[in-house]
This record gives structure tokens, C-alpha cells and sequence, in this order.
């Protein structure tokens, strides 16, 4: 999997260049431009209002960019929308089905628009939604709403997937069997292209990410790599072998030049810095006579770097407003 922007291949499945799409007054989509690689899980990741939902449904022909260029296995999903509709499979927010049409019915409708669709039972049976075939859609939970959905965008065996709020209404279990099954899918070459509010699902799932705020790219790479950008550094955490009491503990870790917050749960500490804050705090505390234990030091989270490269290209942007960025939603 390529580790930076740097080393795009030529041939990307998917390119957009300068997108623009407004809404009356509202500026959804600003000058996007992305690039996504075959067989990469590609990452659209941003606060709710980003302008994800517009990128997509341009990428798929449902809406007209205002401009810019949108190429999708090397066609225009505007022009070529018919061609393009038997090679991408898509998952969309909010769509819905009659309520009496069950879901194998569902399943086996969608398959015959397909040349050569996927095999129905064995897609169900991989998203758990088996026993739910002869359940009419009105009478589908949420969480087994959501699976057909994603069943639907997979049925026509496509080259590229597009999946906008993956796992939105699933349960933790089966947001993990989700997941699972998206790595297969892209195991067996399939480009996927996955919008997501959730920073665990984008970091755990994505090969690469751009980060969208305000309808802009505000950078695209690997989660490791926005996380480096970002210069987030490291957070460490830990308990003390003796009880300390809180305002000790505090006073001494703020005598530690890189430690940035601490948050202290319980017996659990976490202190996060610089990237030399590990270091610096466990030499610190040992210095002051409190001894570590149960330490474990973890890399920044693609969360703060999103915060902090958000933070950036604001400061960056001609007219920007100085609003805080709205902190994405973990599960
Ligand atoms: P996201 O998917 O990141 O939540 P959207 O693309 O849905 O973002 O929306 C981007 C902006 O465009 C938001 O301010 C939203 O309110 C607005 N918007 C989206 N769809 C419409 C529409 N059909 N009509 C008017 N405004 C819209």
C-alpha cells in the first residue's frame, strides 16, 4: 500500500479536480480534489455538514458538480452514468425501499440489473442477514436496514464501492463484523471509497484518508501519516505504584516541559505532549520519587490531528472564520 501522497500511481480509479457544488447560498463542496488508488479503502472523513454526502453523489452521477472534473474508472459519471452504474455499487445515506419488498426480494431485484452480480444468499449469509430475507424492509431494524444496504452496494460485484456512513446504527459487534468484511471485500480487489463521521472506524479501516472541513480538502494521507503531519505527538498512560494524591500528581507532571493534558480516571492517568512526552514524564515522576506502573505509551490520535490540521488551514485560508472545529463523534 503506498504510505504518502507522494507516490500516486498514474492511473488512479477515481480523480476529481477542483469540485465545486453549492447549494443556493450555502458552499458545499470547495474546490475538492482527491485521487483514489485501486484496490485502496479510501477514506472520506469530516464532521457532519463537510460536504462528504455532495463529494460522493458527484463521484456517482446522482448530482452536477457546479465544476470540476470528475473521473471514475476514466469516465464521466454525468455523461457515462449507465456504463459506470454496472462497475460502482453504492451505499448511500437514507435510501429506501418499499416497505412490503423483503429483503431477499430486495437482494434479487438489484442482482438482475447486474451482468454479472454476486452471489445473493452468500452475501447475506457473510452480513448476517440470513434469517432476515423474508423480513418485508418496513420491518427491518435499523442495524439490518443498514446491512442490506450494504448488501445492495455489493451485489453487482463492482469495481469500486462506495459506502457513505458504513456502520452508522450497527451495534459494536457488528460494526467489527463490518469492518471485517469490507477488508475482505477490498482483499479481493475491490476499491472502496468509505464516508465516516467515526475517527475509529477511518483509522482502523482507511489505507489512506483525506480529511474534508468546510467543503475543503484539508489533507489526504495514511492515518499514521496525518498523524505524523500533524506532529500530535504521544500520549502515555499509566498508574502509580503508591497512591498520590491528585494535586501532587498534577503539580509534578507540570513541571514537565512537554506534557500538553493530563486526565486522571480512577487510578488511571493519561498524559498527552510532544513527541518526547513519554520520556520526559516518566523521568519526571521517577525524579520526584512516584514510580509507574501499568504503563503502556500510545502513538496521537488521528482525532487531535484532525483538530490540529484543521486548526492550520484555517489559519491558512483567506476569510477563514475562526470558529472551533466541531470534534468528530467516537463510539
Ligand atoms: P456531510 O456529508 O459531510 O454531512 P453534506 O454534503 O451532506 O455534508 O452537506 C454539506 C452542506 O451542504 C451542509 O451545509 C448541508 O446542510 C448542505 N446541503 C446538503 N444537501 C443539501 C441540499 N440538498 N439542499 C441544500 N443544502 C444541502
Amino acid at each position: 500500500m503506498p504510505s504518502s501522497t507522494q507516490d500516486r500511481p498514474a492511473d488512479p480509479v477515481v480523480s476529481v479536480d477542483g469540485l465545486h457544488k453549492r447549494y443556493g447560498s450555502t458552499i458545499a463542496v470547495d474546490d475538492v480534489g482527491l485521487d483514489v488508488h485501486r484496490g485502496e479503502i479510501f477514506g472520506i472523513l469530516g464532521p457532519n455538514g463537510a460536504g462528504k454526502t455532495t463529494t460522493v453523489e458527484c463521484l456517482t452521477g446522482l448530482r452536477a458538480p457546479d465544476r470540476g472534473t470528475v473521473r471514475v474508472l476514466g469516465l464521466d459519471p454525468q455523461r457515462d452514468g449507465l456504463a459506470l452504474r454496472q462497475r460502482v455499487g453504492c451505499q448511500l445515506q437514507e435510501s429506501e425501499l418499499p416497505g412490503k419488498l423483503r429483503a431477499g426480494e430486495a437482494l434479487d431485484l438489484y442482482s438482475s440489473f447486474y451482468e454479472h452480480p454476486a452471489d445473493g444468499r452468500a452475501l447475506a449469509a457473510r452480513l448476517g442477514l440470513t434469517s432476515s430475507l423474508d423480513t418485508p424492509y418496513a420491518k427491518l431494524s435499523g442495524g439490518q436496514k443498514q446491512r442490506l444496504s450494504i448488501a445492495l452496494a455489493l451485489i453487482g460485484n463492482p469495481e469500486i464501492a462506495v459506502l457513505d456512513e458504513l456502520t452508522t446504527g450497527l451495534d459494536p459487534q457488528a460494526r467489527r463484523d463490518t469492518w471485517e468484511l469490507i477488508e475482505g471485500v477490498r482483499d479481493q480487489g475491490v476499491t472502496i471509497v468509505l464516508v465516516t463521521h467515526f475517527m475509529d472506524e477511518a483509522e482502523r479501516l482507511c489505507d489512506r484518508l483525506a480529511l474534508i472541513d468546510h467543503g475543503r480538502v484539508v489533507a489526504t494521507d495514511t492515518p499514521q501519516g496525518l498523524v505524523r503531519r500533524a506532529g500530535v505527538g504521544q500520549v502515555l498512560r499509566f498508574r502509580t505504584a503508591d497512591p498520590v494524591p491528585d494535586e501532587r500528581l498534577r503539580a509534578v507532571l507540570a513541571q514537565v516541559p512537554s506534557v500538553e493534558q493530563v486526565d486522571v480516571t480512577g487510578d488511571d492517568v493519561v498524559v498527552r505532549g510532544g513527541h518526547d512526552v513519554v520520556v520526559a514524564t516518566l523521568l519526571g515522576l521517577t525524579g520526584q520519587g512516584i514510580t509507574p506502573v501499568a504503563v503502556a505509551a500510545e502513538r496521537g490520535r488521528l482525532e487531535d490531528a484532525f483538530v490540529e490540521l484543521t486548526r492550520r488551514d484555517r489559519q491558512h485560508r483567506p476569510g477563514a472564520d475562526a470558529e472551533p472545529t466541531t470534534v468528530l463523534e467516537e463510539v
